[in-house]
């Protein structure tokens, strides 16, 4: 099982929650504001994401989701 973690940049605030709350210290406040004139937070290792979901249960806005995806780099079952 595969999963992405996605952060929709112009719902969020920027207050830093998801961030606080990330025990892999996955999460950092971007440089770029969005559309309501917060600075987003974007996940700067997402190398280190265990998809545990907690910042998405913490995001006060609904902001993370994290879904599953297709297995990358795995064949199907075969006899
Ligand atoms: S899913 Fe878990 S490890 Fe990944 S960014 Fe969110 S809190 Fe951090
Ligand atoms: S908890 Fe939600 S609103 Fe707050 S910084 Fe993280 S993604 Fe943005």
């Amino acid at each position: 099982m595969a999963y992405k973690h996605y952060i929709d940049s112009d719902r969020c605030k920027g207050c830093g929650l998801c961030i606080a709350v990330c025990p892999r210290k996955v999460l950092e406040i971007s440089g770029e504001v969005n559309s309501k004139g917060y600075f987003p937070a974007y996940q700067a290792r997402p190398e280190d994401c265990v998809f545990c979901s907690t910042c998405c249960i913490m995001c006060p806005d609904v902001a993370i989701s994290i879904t599953e995806t297709e297995d990358s780099g795995k064949t199907a079952e075969m006899k």
